[in-house]
C-alpha cells in the first residue's frame, strides 16, 4: 500500500487531510512537528511526504533539507505546503529540496494529482511552474 507521511502541526488540517487521503485508499501517517517527520521518514519510509512549512521543534525548511542531504532519504517525494500562494515561497520550496509545492487551505483534486505524478515518478514541478498559480473552486 502507498504510505503518505503528513507533517503538519495544525490538528484540524492534519486530520481533515488525512481522513481524505484515507479514504481514497492511502495509508497515512501523521507527524506534529519537523523532527518527528524526519524521525518517521527514517524508521516507516513513506513513499511521499506533505510537508507543512510552518512547524514547531524543526520547522518545513529545515526538515527538508534535513531529509534531501541524507543518501537514504532524498529519493522520498516532497511536497510543501505553504499557507500562502507566494512566489518566493515557490522559489524557497524547490531551493529547500522540495519536489513540488502546493498551497492551503488545499484543493485536493490538484494536491492529489501532484502526489500521483510525483509517485509515478515524473517530476511535476516543471509542468506546474509554468502554470500561473489560481485558485480552481
Ligand atoms: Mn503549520
Amino acid at each position: 500500500m502507498t504510505t503518505i507521511l503528513i507533517v503538519e502541526d495544525n490538528e484540524m488540517n492534519r486530520d481533515m487531510l488525512s481522513r481524505r487521503l484515507k479514504r481514497r485508499g492511502y495509508e497515512v501517517l501523521v507527524a506534529v512537528d519537523g523532527e518527528m517527520g524526519i524521525e518517521l521518514a527514517r524508521t516507516k519510509a513513506p513513499d511521499l511526504i506533505l510537508m507543512d512549512m510552518s512547524l514547531p521543534v524543526i520547522d518545513g525548511w529545515e526538515a527538508t533539507g534535513r531529509l534531501k542531504a541524507d543518501a537514504d532519504l532524498k529519493h522520498i517525494p516532497i511536497i510543501a505546503l505553504t499557507a500562502h500562494a507566494m512566489a518566493t515561497d515557490r522559489e524557497k520550496a524547490i531551493e529547500a529540496g522540495c519536489d513540488d509545492y502546493d498551497t492551503k487551505p488545499i484543493e485536493l483534486t490538484r494536491l492529489l494529482a501532484k502526489i500521483v505524478t510525483l509517485l509515478l515518478g515524473a517530476p511535476s514541478l516543471p509542468h506546474a511552474a509554468s502554470v500561473p498559480i489560481r485558485r480552481i473552486s
